[in-house]
């Protein structure tokens, strides 16, 4: 389509060469309207895209009626170089032509259009009469015209012939300074002519593939034929988008065959340095890279990439990369696929956002979690941690993290660790600890736990307000007896039901325990030693009021106890249970079902 920019009066690309034309176009038109005696003359140029205007002398028009443009494009496919339209009123091609934009009385009426052409007779340019009045160009007139319009293509073929000889001087230059440059650097250049299909290789070029400076032919055809037959398809259309002007330039990687006969893996680069009028490549130059080591490189970190992945999903658990900033921005850089099992995420769900990972953390684990990372980051300490997770399909389970930090430049903290799932183990710790803490007959906690819990409760009076606890020790009285009537099941059910009447007596915070066979010991936090008498009661008006009941056969059973203070000034818990012992001894030796509280004066001594 032809388009005229009247209004700017701008040169496009294809018309850069022509602004040299320009002070010479510009007289032509002026003499021509002073010889013409019209209101206006343009000169415009020829581009890829359209008539670009060049030189106006008088008022130029907004723009030119389509349909002389359209009348000037088709004269010129039939080689006319000449157009005259004496009134565009009477013409019946201007029938409906509104003046484009003029108001009526500027709307020129006369028109005349010239073609200006090169050497070749290819039209690079118009020469435009315009006025607002009919009028008629007899057979000099049109003479004149024509010299003008040959005038004007002389300045602009001039103009272009010299840019495209600077364009070639210094692209001579340039070459020379650049295949020194490059001959070392393991780079080949190469020139082709597009219109001849000749293409010429520096002496590194031919080196490159293994040739001799004279070994090459100078035929693209041959080119294309060292191609890798898998490539060829691509490179063609590469080099056919930069022929058609739709890349800016030209950069493929493809494989070509050594003399040899090995390939070798290279990138090509290339520009086109000269197009002829309508856009066509008609020279272009480029290097050529040899990349075979760098391929091989890159497939070799491939590889390693890909084999610490499938080790990574491989590996129960998840295997991670996980950044810290100082802002406290945190990302996962890096989430093996057990990420799916230890959270229930996929490595995308993670890499977009960390916050779905503490979504995923049990609440009541939450702030330990935080905390646990700081610590990490802030003493370049190895991260561990268990904690448990509330998952959408599991349910809540039990997690292990570690990873060791590393301090980045910008301050951050990178981890690399991995987490395991901790569920199995948690269970069976639990179990072990049940075991290990808790009487399984009574069920009560065992003589070491009870222990260790009243070490715990003697701590705690050492720094508390109150600083009083009651410790009582309970025996069974005359258990052997019972055993060797009832025999010793029976004897088990007696010790289960008379723990269920301590556990049923005691408050949350007693701690109650079966320190020895039918002896039971209780440590009762803030209680005075009245209060642990009124226990020691109720436990044994419990008993008396609720025997253990076997079918028709009630038995009896009865209690000793003794009773002190745990005391802040006590080495140990021990010291009250021994005292406590004393007490209860006593207790045995004034008949039994008794309770005492330990006295100083007469148990004191051993
Ligand atoms: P005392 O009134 O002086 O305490 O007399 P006792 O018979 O209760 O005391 P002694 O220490 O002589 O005997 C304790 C008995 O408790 C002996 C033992 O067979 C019995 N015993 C200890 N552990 C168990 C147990 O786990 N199950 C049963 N059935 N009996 C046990
Ligand atoms: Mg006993
Ligand atoms: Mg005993």
């Amino acid at each position: 389509m032809l388009t005229t920019d009247f209004d700017n009066g701008a040169i496009g690309t294809a018309g850069r060469s022509a602004r040299d034309a320009r002070p010479e176009c510009e007289t032509v038109a002026r003499l021509a309207r002073t010889h013409f005696g019209v209101s206006t003359v343009l000169i415009t140029v020829s581009s890829s895209s359209g008539q670009e205007l060049l030189a106006v002398a008088g008022m130029a028009p907004a723009t030119l009626p389509p349909a002389l443009l359209a009348a000037c494009a088709a004269a010129g496919k039939r080689h006319e170089t000449l157009i005259v339209v004496d009134d565009i009123r009477g013409d019946p091609r201007f029938v409906n032509e509104d003046g484009a934009g003029t108001s009526p009385e500027s709307r020129p009426h006369f028109f005349a259009a010239c073609a200006l052409t090169d050497s070749g007779g290819q039209q690079i340019g118009t020469l435009y009469l315009l006025d607002a009045s009919p009028r008629r160009l007899d057979e000099t007139q049109r003479s004149t015209l024509r010299d003008f319009a040959s005038l004007a293509a002389y300045a602009l073929a001039r103009a272009q012939a010299q840019a495209q000889a600077q364009s070639a001087d210094s692209f001579e230059v340039d070459s020379n300074l650049v295949s020194l440059a490059l001959t070392g650097s393991g780079t080949g250049l190469w020139d082709r002519n597009v219109t001849t299909g000749e293409v010429h290789y520096s002496p590194a070029w031919a080196a490159m593939l293994g040739y001799g400076p004279n070994d090459l032919s100078n035929r693209i055809e041959d080119a294309y034929l060292r191609l890798h037959p898998d490539d060829l398809a691509h490179v063609q259309a590469t080099m056919k988008a930069h022929f058609d002007n739709r890349t800016d330039s030209y950069a493929v990687e493809h494989r070509i065959r050594c003399k040899d006969g090995s390939y070798k893996w290279i990138c090509s680069r290339g520009k086109v340095v000269s197009r002829d009028r309508d856009g066509r490549a008609l020279r272009m130059v480029g290097t050529t890279t040899d990349i075979t080591a760098l391929r091989e490189t890159s497939q070799e970190l491939q590889h390693t990439i890909d084999l610490i992945t499938n080790l990574t999903n491989e590996v129960p658990g998840l295997v991670f990369e996980y950044r810290l900033t100082l802002d406290g921005r945190a990302t996962v850089t890096y989430a093996s696929e057990g990420i799916k099992d230890i959270y229930e995420l996929t490595p995308e769900d993670v890499t977009r956002s960390a916050d779905a990972i503490e979504a995923r953390i049990d609440p009541r684990d939450v702030a330990a979690y935080r905390y646990s990372l700081q610590q990490s980051a802030a003493n370049l300490t190895p991260w561990h941690l268990e904690y448990r997770v509330t998952l959408p399909h599991q349910g809540t389970c039990w997690r292990q993290g570690d990873a060791r930090p590393q301090r980045l430049p910008d301050g951050s903290t990178l981890w690399h660790g991995f987490i395991t799932d901790a569920t199995d183990r948690k269970r069976i710790e639990a179990d072990l600890n049940e075991l290990a803490t808790i009487d399984h007959l009574t069920q009560l906690p065992n003589r070491r736990h009870f222990t260790l819990r009243s070490e715990a409760e003697l701590m705690r009076i050492r720094t508390a307000d109150i600083k009083q606890a009651a410790v009582l020790m309970l025996d069974l009285d005359h258990f052997k007896v019972l055993n060797d009537r009832w025999g010793h099941a029976l004897g088990d059910r007696a010790l289960s039901h008379f723990a269920a009447l301590l556990r049923a007596e005691s408050r949350a915070g007693d701690i109650v325990g079966r320190i020895g066979g039918e002896e039971f010991a209780a440590v009762l936090p803030d209680a005075t030693i009245d209060d642990a008498v009124a226990f020691a009661r109720r436990v044994q008006r419990r008993i008396d009021e609720a025997p253990l009941v076997e079918g028709a056969r009630q038995v009896a059973m009865t209690v000793s106890i003794g009773i002190d203070s745990l005391r802040a000034t006590d080495v140990g818990a021990y010291q009250a249970l021994s005292r406590c012992d004393k007490a209860l001894y006593v207790a045995k030796e004034r008949g039994r079902n008794r309770i005492e509280v330990y006295e100083e004066e007469s148990m004191g001594a051993d």
